[in-house]
């Protein structure tokens, strides 16, 4: 009974460790999988110079505000 559990465990892990080398070979370069550092594009107010991501900041005319207020501030100083 001891020889027969010692041989289902021998070809258990023969079976497992078969499997796990045809897995690499399926997938040769798991390095490639390495998720990439998430980066946003950040603007910086042409008001008051605080950076913050594209997506939340104003534009207008070409320029880039972290509100409606530097926004129209930096507006109202141009055209002064
Ligand atoms: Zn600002």
């Amino acid at each position: 009974m001891i020889k027969l559990l010692f041989w289902l465990a021998l070809i258990g892990g023969l079976i497992g460790y078969i499997a796990y080398r045809l897995r690499l070979r399926n997938h040769p370069k798991p390095t490639q999988a390495r998720p990439q550092p998430h980066t946003f594009e950040s603007v910086r107010c042409r008001q008051c110079g605080v950076y913050l991501p594209i997506e939340k900041s104003i534009q207008r005319e070409g320029e880039s505000f972290c509100s409606w207020e530097h926004a129209q501030q930096w507006h109202d100083k141009k055209a002064s």
